[in-house]
């Protein structure tokens, strides 16, 4: 089997050969971070960001979508704190002019301490990490780096600059150049885009303090240290959910939102121990309690989710900096407050590299007679980016237009796909390799009997079903 890296590797190769993802700007050898869904990276993203919706907003009467610009005013990050905080230290390698951010930099040696077995010295570093970053001691991390002799991957040396804060902010134009230009912010989170609707969307929906706003959308953050495929991007997508709530029930929202978004992310079918809760130390500038949800990708846990209790910390300062009142008066209890908020941010494209990390299999076929093997993506059906494949076994004989019969009366249902090129076997190969979860396939004895045989994806079983019933069986998988 191959070495978690190699898989890896394997995944990435996979998803460029079938129409996944593609490195942007490809013909021009590509940009950095940047990537581009294929035709079917793109459905099974969409099919992801849908199932996130409905689980927010049809299922949690109380949570309602908005769908905000991805410019905003730009005292929006003044008020934000993106603008004076929204960085990371770095450190540079004087050798080779590599940069790092020294969280990564440490904690790359801590994983290597981890992997020569020496795991007590990897917990210290980790602390001692931990406890610098948190009082921002950049002196201190610098000796920490010395003291460890952490050294540049690509030099070998311990030549370091001092530390220094990067803003992760893209900045542009707003208007010509001619007219007096703004200079504007590409949003680095979608959160501020429902921060300031709060009023909006509270009055015109008569929403009652517990509710959620939730948006999905794009984000942009000049990442130094872009790295790992589609985990770390320049340009990515969030699926976030602020819920207000009145000060003092924070602890419990926060509890109960960590308990439901990891419920969300096992009923996707993936096991238990591939998650763990993460708490944070060094705490955001506008968090009181933060933990991430880590998934075990194959490059290791890493954070997938971030749940943060906020405070009243952003209300607060749009109502300071835009001196608009941000107040919901709380019929219950007779008072007047700024409400707290309670925060769900999720990756969707760290979602869709679980998704695509978990169902991607290779599986060993041979039988003492042949050998044999298959590359097939497990995917929940719901998630799937084609429900349904109908493949005539032959061109000829009538056959292609009962497929097309069926591809008529499913396609307006489900994602269906046709075709009639090739031997069937090869046919179910290509199916598999991109997650269909079933093929059904017209031959003689349908015409006979109106039978089809339907074959499943993950256990190869095949059986013969009345062609009136291909719909029921297939809706009642992706429900
Ligand atoms: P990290 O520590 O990995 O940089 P973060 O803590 O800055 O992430 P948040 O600001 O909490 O991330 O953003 C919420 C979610 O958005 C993250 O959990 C992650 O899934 C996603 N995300 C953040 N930055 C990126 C990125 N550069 N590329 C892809 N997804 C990202």
């Amino acid at each position: 089997m191959a070495t978690d890296n190699n898989r890896f590797q394997a995944i990435i190769s996979h998803c460029k050969e079938y129409g996944f993802i593609f490195q942007s700007s490809e013909i021009y050898d590509g940009l950095s971070a940047v990537y581009d869904y294929g035709q079917w990276g793109s459905e099974l993203k969409k099919n992801i960001r849908d199932y996130w919706w409905k689980s927010m907003t049809q299922m949690h009467e109380n949570i309602v979508g908005i769908d905000a610009a991805i410019f905003m005013h730009p005292t929006t990050w003044k008020a934000s704190g993106h603008v004076d905080n929204f960085s990371d230290p770095m450190i540079d390698n004087k050798d080779s002019k590599k940069r790092y951010r020294v969280d990564h930099l440490i904690e790359a040696k801590i994983e290597e301490l981890k992997a020569e077995g020496k795991n007590a010295e990897g917990e210290t570093l980790n602390a001692e990490m931990d406890n610098l970053l948190a009082a921002n001691d950049y002196e201190g991390l610098k000796k920490l780096i010395e003291d460890n002799k952490i050294k540049c991957s690509v030099s070998g040396t311990g030549n370091w600059t001092d530390i220094r804060q990067f803003n992760l902010m893209f900045s542009t134009q707003l208007g010509s150049v001619a007219e007096e230009a703004s200079e504007i912010y590409l949003r680095p989170e979608t959160a501020q885009g429902i921060f300031v609707n709060f009023l909006n969307v509270q009055k015109t929906g008569r929403m009652k303090i517990p509710f959620g706003i939730a948006q999905t959308g794009k984000a942009f953050r000049n990442e130094i240290v872009a790295r790992q495929f589609i985990f770390r991007m320049r340009e990515f997508e969030q699926m976030e959910m602020q819920f207000f709530i009145r000060p003092g029930t924070q602890k419990e929202w926060y509890e109960y939102w960590k308990e439901e978004r990891m419920k969300w992310h096992l009923s996707l079918g993936i096991p238990k121990e591939k998650f763990r809760f993460h708490d944070h130390v060094k705490l955001a500038h506008y968090a009181d309690a933060a933990c991430d949800i880590e998934y075990e990708f194959p490059i290791g846990f890493k954070e997938l989710e971030g749940i943060h209790s906020r405070t009243d910390f952003d209300l607060k300062n749009h109502q300071l900096y835009s001196k608009k009142k941000m107040q919901y008066f709380d019929p219950e209890i007779n008072q007047n407050y700024i409400p707290y908020v309670l925060e769900t941010s999720v990756g969707l494209d760290r979602t869709f590299m679980m998704v695509i990390s978990e169902a991607y299999t290779e599986e060993d076929l041979s039988t003492p007679e042949k050998q044999d093997s298959r590359v097939v993506l497990k995917l929940p059906p719901k998630l799937a980016p084609i429900k349904l494949a109908v493949l005539p076994l032959l061109k000829k004989d009538g056959l292609p237009e009962i497929a097309r019969q069926i591809m008529n009366s499913c396609k307006p249902h489900f994602r269906c796909f046709y075709e009639e090129k090739d031997a069937i076997g090869r046919r179910y190969r290509r199916m598999d390799a991109i997650g269909t979860p079933f093929c059904v396939t017209i031959d003689h004895q349908t015409k006979e009997d109106n039978t089809v045989t339907i074959r499943y994806r993950d256990s190869m079983q095949q059986e013969r079903i009345p062609l009136a019933q291909i719909k029921e069986l297939i809706e009642k998988h992706i429900g």
